[in-house]
């Protein structure tokens, strides 16, 4: 873990990214996943058709990744229909797609350490949320929430496929924010922490608006110039270093001892540039 000095305020929340973050990093086969609708569609074209499916899930993430608008699985529906020349939308999602979101599910995972590392937050009466880019709809996300025993320790629940854009959108920070305050006050932008594992959308995005962000570093997003306050490489190695940013605000500002408090001081993380990209995904 390193972390950069951060002059003390109060930490109240923390709020997580999903994929990567929470959750490993999904290398989902994107032909296998379109693989069962494409079947219903056209049976004997399924592989190509499959393979149309693909291509169109990543034009829609590279449209939503340029202009930072949220998509959601209608969206991609109708791209697909109208890209392929076929009515999708029954067959997939009222098939096809609800079905293999199920069959998926069985495969994606939380981290392991998640549900004790957000026990002790809340044990420390810190609120917890979670906000994820993704184009799949609430039902789905929270079912593995639910099943892995999360969704009871996650206040606050943000998925870009509800919201009008996707991070690092500033609105999308700032509606977790809201959803985080008390009445129409929203929580104070320097007393929430984000937790993300891509440098651009999470930690630029958090950053942009005021919180502080923790980089849990991924080899498979891209980089960008933007300097976490923290960075760390599982779940726990959080505990500390909240730990120390709370002892930290309740000292005069002229103490500027280690954030982390047991570890041995601040060490200013540099931008990051993780080698390589990774292809379009599924939630972020
Ligand atoms: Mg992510």
């Amino acid at each position: 873990m390193s972390t950069a000095v951060v002059d003390g305020v109060g930490v109240d929340a923390v709020v997580f990214d999903w994929g990567g973050t929470l959750a490993p990093h999904l290398d989902i086969d994107l032909l296998e996943l379109w693989r069962a609708a494409a079947e219903r569609l056209d049976p004997f074209h399924a592989e190509e058709l499959a393979a149309q499916l693909v291509a169109v899930e990543a034009e829609l993430w590279a449209r939503t990744t340029a202009t930072q608008e949220s998509g959601t699985l209608d969206d991609l529906i109708a791209l697909a229909t109208a890209r392929l020349g076929l009515d999708v939308a029954e067959a997939v999602r009222a098939e096809a797609a609800l079905d293999h979101l199920d069959a998926w599910g069985v495969h994606l995972t939380h981290d392991p350490e998640a549900v004790a590392t957000l026990t002790a937050l809340r044990e420390r009466g810190m609120a917890v949320g979670l906000v994820s880019n993704t184009h799949w709809p609430r039902a789905f996300h929270e079912q593995l929430l639910e099943r892995d025993g999360l969704i009871g320790l996650i206040d606050v629940r943000l998925y870009s496929s509800e919201l009008t854009h996707m991070k690092p959108h500033p609105s999308v920070f700032q509606a977790a924010l809201a959803a985080l305050g008390t009445g129409a006050q929203p929580l104070a932008a320097g007393r929430a922490v984000f937790v993300g594992d891509r440098p651009l959308d999470d930690i630029a995005g958090a950053k942009g608006i005021g919180m502080r962000a923790v980089l849990r570093p991924n080899p498979a997003v891209p980089g960008g110039p933007v300097e976490p306050d923290a960075c760390i490489t599982s779940l726990p190695e959080l505990l500390p270093l909240i730990d120390g940013w709370r002892r930290s605000s309740a000292r005069p500002r002229t103490s500027r001892r280690s954030p982390t408090g047991g570890h041995s001081g601040p060490v200013a993380s540099g931008p990051i540039t993780p080698p390589g990209s990774a292809p379009p995904g599924s939630a972020g």
